[in-house]
């Protein structure tokens, strides 16, 4: 017998952790449903979206690399992510078959800082791919100071600042970093099998926060450096449960267990 499912589509898939977040609170909540894993390369995404339009069970996918750009020009955009974060990361099927994009990321990436007043604060931002879009998102709508992007390819970058209006400049990967309140790691570096990010960590204030969006591993070169200086650590399961919990609401109508996190995040790391 059919049931409802979502799933994450991307190119490689076998990593995402997405489906061990959702399956634990499908189970927790004992709701009927699945949440499933999809291979999906370029060439297949249009197929992809219009087989999935015509299925009446699937509630939707999370969008993970390399589709968080193309997606966005299969579906509808009611939100104007196209005009705004530039990156889709959930596609939710409505009961008529429309397919409506959105992105979860940026509210995922904020809600660790939520309590925090980050008006006026300088901060730091390595990388300026899909995920940098998101923070970036976030950080303006806080209504930062000045913004320090460090990364590879500086033209993209200078991009960035001026889509979400924000003042600052970009700088090499190597370049000293500014005396930034907030330094988040957007980038892949420092991620199993990719390059390490190695930072000079003494030019941020002791009451700096380092916060790395890579969870593979959990504890980055990053984090450890920032915690052998004594900084407050953010690490990326806060941002992958948080954009997960958004989705799986939009997915399956109902809002994740409250209080499970250390139980979810023991999963995580098992
Ligand atoms: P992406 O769009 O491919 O962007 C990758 C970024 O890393 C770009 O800025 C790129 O620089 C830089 N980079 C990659 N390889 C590099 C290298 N060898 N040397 C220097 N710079 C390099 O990827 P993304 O979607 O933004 O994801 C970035 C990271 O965030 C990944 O580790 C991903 O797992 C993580 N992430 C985590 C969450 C979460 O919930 N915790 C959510 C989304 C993403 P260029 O601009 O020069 O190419």
């Amino acid at each position: 017998m059919s049931r409802p499912f979502a799933e994450v589509i991307g190119d490689p898939i076998t990593q995402s952790k997405s489906p061990l977040i959702h399956g634990f609170w499908l189970r927790a909540l004992g709701l009927e449903g699945d949440y499933r894993r999809a291979h999906v390369t370029a060439d297949a995404l249009a197929h992809y979206v219009a087989e999935r339009r015509i299925d009446a069970e699937w509630r939707g996918c999370n969008v993970t690399i390399p589709h968080k750009l193309a997606v966005m020009e299969l579906v509808e955009d009611p939100g104007d992510i196209r005009g705004t974060i530039g990156a889709m990361n959930t596609v939710i099927r409505q009961k008529d078959g429309a397919l409506i994009g959105t992105n979860t990321d940026a509210a995922g990436f904020y809600a660790p800082l939520a309590e925090l007043d980050l008006a006026g604060a300088p901060v730091a931002v390595v990388g300026a791919g899909g995920a940098a879009r998101a923070v970036l998102f976030a950080l303006a709508r806080a209504n930062v100071g000045y913004v320090t992007i460090l990364n590879r390819s500086p033209l993209k970058a200078m991009g960035l600042l001026a889509t979400f209006g924000l003042k600052g400049e970009v700088v090499a990967l190597d370049a000293p970093l500014p005396p930034a309140a907030l330094l988040v790691n957007s980038s892949s570096l420092g991620m199993t099998g990719q390059p390490p990010l190695d930072l000079d960590l003494s030019p941020l204030p002791d009451d700096a926060i380092v916060y790395d969006l890579v969870y593979a591993p959990l504890q980055t070169g990053l984090l450890k450096a920032a915690a052998a200086r004594g900084l407050d650590t953010v690490d990326g399961l806060d941002m992958l449960i948080g954009q997960a919990a958004l989705a799986f609401e939009l997915f399956f109508g109902a809002a994740p267990p409250e209080g499970r996190d250390d139980e979810l995040r023991a999963l995580l790391t098992a």
